[in-house]
């Protein structure tokens, strides 16, 4: 028989965990009792162990659910906070202590939780019930109590006390029956008292003649009856802590000691006497009404699963689906993805991105050797165009213009191209790593987004340092001297030409936003020919611009400024453009004349030799290293049940996978039912046989 109700709890469990399940529910027996009503120490002295919590205006604020295994083959009895993650505690005062807390985390504005803590007691010597103690009954809400506290308690007490659940109603025998606010309780809702068991608890405070008229059941009968018991814990004596089952042992002898010294409670007085007498009975009850609902379970659980099952047919298509698959086809998808940027990822790509940063460099040097110069303010310029104009109409036998091409050239190929190189690279795979999380199915889950991004990071971080001394190491010789070849050149010529107008239609669109914001070509020109005057020296500007001048506020006198400094560098670039196109520039010889095609060649020369490097250190590397460092590091973050976390960061998923589980557990229970009836069957053909 004792089967029965094992399994029952563990379907019971299972149900609990299908959760929503409205219309299934197993019965339970739930604890009520007034405050001092000594509720706790007839549940201390059922379970064997001092776990509840204790000390003076020490109200339970939330429904404690307790389950008890009878396991034969637990050595030291534990308890377990499954919704906790605490699992094997085999300290008691450490239950307790997990209990005051999770007690006290109820605020006081809200009384009384109904959230309620699950706890799982495991020990050889416990029956398997499954109990649910609740807070005590208040009789006068005291000063420092809030006066919906009592309502609060009495609400919370009545959702537990339906049926199917057994009630056991407690109530000390020192105190008037009638004023028993647990038997009151349980008449509302079971006014036959089919469901309620009485305890009389401090047996040992009343006349054995009146104990025992209290037990015999005239005055408020009960189907289930009544048991009396003296569940005070004895006080511990000596240093020891009392070993395991030691508590029940005591209560029994001292129970035992008093109930025989009275012939009242003999056994042939007719009443129920005892702690385990209690836990027997709680024990028949609980199995007895458990196995008349099974049948009710059954069909409330069949209907449950027929529901489930249409819901995944018409929503999924039956399709099955499992955290592990949703992440091993995620990873796969984005494996394939990354394969595909991959190859089309190559030196080509590598050598346009460096060669595109290095013409920002080239450009850089073109500006400050040999075009214009930032005009910093209204005064007269040193700067004069017309000097410009001639630049570098550059006489070849002229030491100026030969050092100016060398030092420009030796700023390139000092600027740290390495690391340029290996920053630029490491930027673009990054950035399209995150383009193909972004495209994957990992963009709606936030951490292993972050991980796949940081496994990139790191793979990249890695080889930085190498690549980039070992690219410097590589450009060395171009450090002393760049010997270009004629074809070198004409493509050079071919290419600056582009990045010139490139340069120039960056120039006119700055222009154009900078008209647009002081509201029209014809005001930007009013306000360049006031700071073109003023350069020139035909205005004396007075004072400081800050507050503005010549009519013109400070802000729109920065623009004008913006404005010249932009039309003399597209004046300049537009003559470049002409005189790289020219008959001069053609020929290598006139390197001195063509600087920019000359700093565009020994670009490509340092970009080709780069990429090389970066092919083989970087990029081959990245692309063997980072698939197998996503795998592990997300491997890694699936562990303790972050695969469940990221599956159901989906909502799709999740609803998928619930629905699926639900399913199961389901399934589960009805096997299980299925396999206790038939036992149950069996059990009676026994019976039957005899
Ligand atoms: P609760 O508030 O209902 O949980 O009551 P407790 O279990 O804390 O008991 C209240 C007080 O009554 C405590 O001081 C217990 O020691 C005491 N008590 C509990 N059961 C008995 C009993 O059977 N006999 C006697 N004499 N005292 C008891």
């Amino acid at each position: 028989m004792m089967y029965m109700t094992k399994m029952m709890i563990e379907i019971r469990n299972l149900l609990q965990k299908v959760g929503q399940s409205s219309t299934v529910s197993l019965p339970s027996i739930v604890v009520i009792g007034s405050q001092s009503s000594g509720k706790s120490s007839v549940l201390e002295a059922i379970v064997g162990h001092e776990f509840l919590p204790k000390g003076n205006n020490m109200i339970t604020r939330r429904p404690i659910e307790l389950t008890l295994v009878n396991d034969p083959k637990v050595s030291a009895d534990y308890g377990e906070f499954p919704d906790l993650g605490l699992h094997r505690i085999t300290d008691f005062s450490l239950i307790q202590k997990n209990l005051t807390e999770l007690n006290q985390s109820v605020p006081e504005r809200e009384c009384v939780s109904d959230d309620p803590i699950r706890l799982t007691i495991h020990s050889p010597r416990v029956p398997d019930l499954s109990l649910i103690d609740l807070p005590g009954y208040i009789q006068v809400a005291g000063e420092n109590q809030p006066r919906e506290l009592k309502r609060k308690i009495s609400e919370l007490c009545d959702k537990y006390i339906r049926g199917p659940n057994i009630i056991l109603a407690i109530s000390a025998a020192d105190v008037d029956l009638a004023n028993s606010t647990a038997l009151q309780a349980s008449r509302r809702v079971d006014p036959r008292g089919e469901r309620t068991i009485g305890v009389i608890t401090k047996m040992d405070l009343v006349d054995p003649e009146k104990g025992a008229a209290i037990l015999s059941d005239k005055q408020y009968p009960l189907r289930l009856g009544y048991v009396g018991v003296i569940s005070r814990a004895p006080q511990q004596t000596g240093l020891f802590k009392r070993d395991t089952g030691a508590l029940l042992r005591q209560i029994s002898k001292n129970e035992k000691s008093y109930f025989s010294t009275h012939p009242e409670f003999g056994p042939d007085s007719g009443v129920n006497i005892g702690t385990v007498t209690l836990r027997k009975k709680l024990m028949h009850v609980l199995e007895q009404q458990m196995s008349s609902k099974l049948q009710d379970t059954t069909a409330a659980i069949q209907r449950e699963l027929e529901e489930t099952s249409y819901q995944f047919k018409v929503q999924y298509n039956e399709e099955p689906m499992t955290a592990e698959a949703y992440l091993a086809a995620s990873l796969d998808d984005f494996k394939h993805a990354f394969k595909r940027f991959a190859s089309s990822f190559g030196r080509p790509q590598m050598q346009q991105l460096l060669k595109e940063a290095l013409d920002q460099r080239v450009l850089d040097q073109l500006a400050a050797k040999y075009w214009n110069k930032p005009i910093e303010d209204l005064s007269p310029a040193p700067f004069e165009p017309e000097n410009i104009a001639d630049l570098p109409k550059a006489d070849p036998d002229s030491q100026f213009w030969h050092m100016q091409l060398d030092t420009a050239t030796s700023a390139l190929t000092r600027l740290g191209v390495g690391r340029l190189a290996a920053t630029v690279v490491a930027n673009a795979i990054q950035a399209n790593v995150d383009k193909l999380v972004n495209k994957s199915t990992f963009a709606k889950h936030p951490s292993a987004r972050q991980v796949i991004n940081e496994a990139a990071a790191t793979v990249l971080a890695d080889r930085s340092y190498t690549t980039s001394d070992g690219i410097e190491f590589s450009l060395k010789p171009y450090k002393y001297e760049v010997d270009i070849q004629p074809q070198e050149w004409s493509q050079g010529r071919d290419h600056v030409a582009g990045v010139l107008k490139m340069e120039l239609d960056q120039c006119q669109r700055a222009m154009g936003n900078l008209e647009n914001s002081v509201g029209g070509k014809r005001k930007l020109k009013e306000v360049m020919n006031f700071v073109d005057k003023a350069r020139k020296g035909e205005i004396v500007v007075e004072g400081e611009t800050r507050n503005g001048a010549g009519g013109f506020s400070a802000a729109l006198l920065q623009k004008g400024r913006e404005a010249v400094f932009l039309r003399d560098r597209a004046d300049i670039i537009n003559m470049r453009i002409m005189a790289v196109k020219s008959r001069q520039c053609k020929s290598l010889e006139n390197k001195y004349y063509c600087p920019e095609v000359f700093l565009d060649a020994v670009a490509t020369k340092l970009t080709q030799t780069s990429v090389l490097f970066l092919n083989v250190e970087m990029l081959n590397d990245f692309y063997a290293r980072f698939p197998r460092e996503v795998e592990s590091k997300l491997g890694e973050q699936m562990l303790g049940g972050g695969l469940e976390r990221f599956a159901s960061e989906d909502s799709r998923i999740r609803r998928h996978l619930d629905l699926i589980r639900r399913k199961e557990l389901l399934e589960l229970v009805l096997s299980k039912i299925e396999g206790l009836r038939r036992f149950h069957r069996a059990d009676d053909d026994v019976a039957g046989a005899h």
